[in-house]
């Protein structure tokens, strides 16, 4: 009932961690209880000699918005006095009197982590960071809770949240069941197109890739173009769209207006320059680019210079050769009735996502961490096929797309003779 090289589809969705969602100084001070709760089982006697008085009317409950202070200048105070216990019990556990497996405790290495990514180390203590003086930690290292330090913090839209994402990805092969052939889970702020290569491997090593594809713009960069390409698999979906202000204001020249050499390495411009010079070159992350500028002598007296660039020259960065055609391919096929007519069935996939929140509510993560989250989304998809080869073998008809009764009253009403 599986085919390799069929059609296959893919999509994401959000994943909340099964944790409360924390303030800041909520995080720090259930970190701090949390390294105490777990000293005081596995080595009690040194905690004791190390713990002082007041941590236990500090730490004895649960931290709670509502027992916290009011007043912003008292909760700025207790995140200090936080901190200072933290760096303290630190200190101690770094001591080389102690026992040196204590710095290799879990509960331990997120107390370090957290108060690195909460506080700023100051001359007389540590300093509760803030965004304008000592900024915070990327989404994909901060940590939000203690429970789960594997849960992080994303936004999609106007959504966010904190926890993880998981794709997955369905045949849709005509005559043949729906069947969930692959599931990823990542970290929350790992973005679609990166998620690709790893959603590919895995279906490369079970002998499943799809001769096509089909996925959102997210998934649909020059690079997974043509890496996907590369393995015979044809990625269908709107390819990114150029970002810059030329492209948006519609009347620039935008990088698509230029002609590239690359065997030459040059450009021409639509005013019909060459450009001054071709550097190939990486990005910050280490990805090939092409960096390419014209002459100040050439664009400065350019009659259509306003159209073009905001300063004396104008400056293109693109992809390697690859990935500039394969964009460009990707870009003008858009354009097409076929492309439109086979892309209209991503959104197919979207009914398998409902499907996994409705009947197991794939939503919520019920386990901690990043591992046992997979195997609940693993099982979910197991459950979700065999519902899905039962409907199949019986008969059931697919579901439809579900549309409000709004909706269904306003379509049109087809025409009779
Ligand atoms: S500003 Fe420079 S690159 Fe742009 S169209 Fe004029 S000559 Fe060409």
């Amino acid at each position: 009932m599986l085919k390799e090289r069929g059609r296959q589809r893919t999509d994401s969705t959000h994943i909340i961690a099964a944790v409360r969602q924390l303030s800041r100084v909520e995080n720090v001070g259930e970190t701090m209880r949390q390294a105490l709760n777990i000293l005081a089982t596995v080595e009690p006697e040194w905690l004791r000699g190390q713990a002082q008085p007041e941590w236990v009317e500090r730490y004895k409950d649960r931290m709670d918005q509502y027992r916290l202070p009011k007043s912003e200048t008292e909760r700025l105070s207790l995140a200090q006095t936080i901190g200072r216990d933290g760096e303290q019990l630190l200190r101690a556990i770094d001591d080389p009197a102690a026992p040196v497996w204590l710095r290799q405790i879990p509960a331990v290495i997120t107390l370090r982590q957290v108060w690195i990514q909460q506080y700023f180390p100051g001359a007389q203590g540590p300093v509760w960071r803030t965004a304008k003086e000592h900024g915070f930690s990327a989404a994909p290292v901060g940590i939000h809770s203690p429970y789960d330090p594997q849960a992080r913090y994303s936004e999609k839209r106007a959504r966010s949240w904190v926890g993880y994402k998981v794709h997955l990805t369905e045949t849709c092969d005509q005559e043949l069941p729906r069947l969930i052939t692959q599931v990823e889970t990542t970290i929350a702020p790992v973005p679609d197109s990166e998620a690709l290569p790893v959603i590919q491997a895995d279906l490369a090593q079970r002998q499943l890739l799809p001769a096509e594809q089909l996925a959102d713009a997210g998934y649909v960069t020059a690079r997974r173009l043509v890496s996907s390409s590369q393995q015979q698999i044809d990625l269908c979906g709107p390819p990114r769209s150029d970002s810059a202000w030329q492209a948006r204001a519609g009347t620039g020249f935008a990088a698509a207006d230029f002609l590239f050499d690359f065997q030459q390495q040059q450009a021409r411009c639509p005013a019909g320059e060459f450009s001054s010079s071709w550097e190939n070159t990486t990005d910050r992350y280490g990805k090939e680019q092409v960096k390419i500028k014209f002459a100040v002598t050439t664009c400065r007296p350019c009659q259509q210079r306003e159209q073009c660039t905001k300063i004396d020259r104008r400056i293109l960065t693109i992809q390697p050769k690859a990935e500039t055609r394969a964009l460009e391919e990707a870009r003008q096929r858009a354009q097409t009735k076929q492309y439109a007519m086979l892309y209209a069935q991503r959104a197919g996939v979207e009914g398998a996502i409902s499907q996994t929140v409705r009947r197991s509510g794939l939503r919520q993560a019920r386990y901690l961490g990043l591992a046992k989250t997979h195997l609940q989304h693993l099982l979910t998809a197991t459950a979700i096929n065999i519902i899905r080869l039962v409907n199949w073998l019986t008969d059931v008809p697919l579901a439809k797309t579900r549309q409000s009764a709004f909706v269904k009253l306003m379509k049109p009403v087809p025409l009779t003779c």
